[in-house]
């Protein structure tokens, strides 16, 4: 019989800490949550759902155009952003009952309400209500940073640009990583006038070059304006309603948004770490070993809070080989962080797996490149000047396949399959070897020269 109210804390109910809860409670642990937002964290309420919903609904604007060639008339078109985003926002409260009956059905105690560790096996909940738990484990996630200037206060980041009264008629998106991205694409199919501001002259830094240069090309080409080795100096209210944001080196402009996509700090601040002496790194992020152990035995960690892989399915996975580590019956198990596929949700879309040509130049030496550089056959028929990529990194001296990447329309759907050839080990002898599907643009994974 344990001495404490439960044998699981955790902090958080996100991607992470809904998973590790679940799982740990299905093994016989009980189980307690807390949350002071809302249930499914920052990839449900304010990350990759609604903001894949809105990539679907950003990329009608490119079939509506494309769709005359194809023999289809259509009447006036009239976009509205209320519409869209109520619709998503209603289906976002219906994933929160999905992820809160999940929790709840495997009997695991919900508190609605914020939570600090206030002793080695106690937690203590906004309301005063004090509880203590074998196990701790923070699942706290991350949340925009933002840069130091006059005025940052009057911009938002993608927490608020699901609830946008209106869509902006010019935005100035800051940044040049997944979120910047996507959002841009996303307001420049809507119709805004879209302006990416980026510190350094690179988008997306960790992908291919090839790649990276691909999307900046169809980006301006699409209409995105691109202002690179730039900084704020300020944002200031103007009598409008809107605002002047003044960059270095550009003159003074007036605009509806601007939103902020710099980066993503850990959620550590007022947890009561010090009560406890929980390590932190240089960023705030909890360190933590291959079974996500912090320095304290009985703390664990997971997710953005980390910071080691911030996104989605890692959490999920970190909380999975906790829970199977501290509860389950077998051998400890460490969460796998290598070869991990990943995909950007711009227009089009870009999705990678493995090491890049840089990379694999550095790291090998001796590589062979394959490449397939096309017009898919709908932009073809479309009369869309857009051109896909394809590349195929190989060790030379094994065949095996070390990196793949895309930028094309469906690329992440089509990685995803890629990328177990990839974790697999498998050569390109063996892509070769396998008959094409036709006509698809997957089959050039199999065809390429
Ligand atoms: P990213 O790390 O992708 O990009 C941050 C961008 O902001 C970089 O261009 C960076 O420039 C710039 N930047 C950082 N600090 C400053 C600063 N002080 N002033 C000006 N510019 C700055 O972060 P995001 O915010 O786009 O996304 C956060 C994380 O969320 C991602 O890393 C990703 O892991 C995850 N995510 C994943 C998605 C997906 O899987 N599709 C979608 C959205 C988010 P520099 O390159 O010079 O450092």
């Amino acid at each position: 019989m344990s001495n404490y109210d439960f044998d699981l804390f955790t902090i958080g109910a996100g991607s992470g800490g809904v998973r590790a809860s679940r799982v740990s409670a299905a093994y016989g642990a009980k189980v307690a949550v807390a949350e002071e937002h809302r249930v499914g964290g920052t990839c449900v309420i304010r990350g990759c759902v609604p903001k894949k919903m809105l990539v679907y609904g950003a990329h009608f604007a490119e079939d509506l155009e494309d769709c005359k060639r194809f023999g289809w008339e259509i009447g006036e078109r009239r976009f509205d952003w209320t519409v869209l985003r109520d619709n998503v926002l209603a289906d976002v409260d219906r994933l929160e009952g999905a992820y809160t009956d999940t929790l709840e059905n495997h009997d695991v105690t919900i508190f609605h309400e914020r939570a600090e560790i206030t002793g080695p096996h106690e937690i203590t909940l906004a309301s005063g209500k004090v509880v203590t738990a074998k196990y701790i484990l923070i699942a706290t996630g991350a949340r925009p940073q933002l840069p130091d200037f006059e005025g940052v206060e009057h911009g938002i980041t993608s927490n608020e640009a699901f609830h946008l009264d209106a869509l902006p008629k010019k935005i100035i998106i800051a940044g040049g990583g997944y979120i910047a991205n996507e959002f841009a694409g996303i307001f420049n199919e809507f119709g805004s006038d879209v302006c990416l501001v980026n510190r350094g002259d690179q988008l997306l830094r960790g992908y291919d070059e090839a790649l990276r240069d691909r999307l900046l090309q169809i980006s301006i080409m699409k209409g995105i304006d691109f202002k690179f080795n730039t900084l704020f100096e300020y944002i200031r209210p103007s009598d409008d309603g809107g605002f002047l944001a003044k960059l270095t080196g550009c003159d003074e402009e007036h605009v509806d948004v601007v939103m902020f996509a710099t980066g993503r700090s850990p959620n550590t601040e007022g947890l009561g770490l010090e009560n406890v002496d929980v390590e932190l790194g240089e960023k705030g992020e909890i360190p933590v070993d291959q079974f996500s152990k912090t320095n304290v035995d009985h703390i664990y960690a997971v997710g953005d809070v980390t910071n080691r892989v911030q996104l989605t399915p890692v959490a999920i996975r970190e909380g999975q080989a906790f829970a199977d580590t501290v509860f389950g019956d077998g051998d400890p198990v460490a969460a796998d962080h290598s070869c991990i596929p990943s995909a950007v949700f711009s227009h089009p879309p870009i999705a990678s797996v493995g090491l890049t040509e840089g990379e694999a130049r550095n790291s090998l030496g001796s590589i062979k490149v394959y490449q397939s550089d096309f017009r898919p056959m709908k932009n073809v028929l479309a009369g869309r000047n857009e051109r896909s990529l394809m590349k195929m990194i190989c060790d030379a001296e094994s065949d095996r396949i070390v990196g793949i990447h895309m930028i094309a329309p469906e690329a992440p759907e089509m990685m995803q399959a890629a990328a177990i050839a990839v974790k697999a080990g498998l050569t390109k002898a063996d892509f070769d070897a396998t008959v094409a599907i036709h006509p698809t643009m997957a089959e050039e994974l199999v065809l390429m020269r």
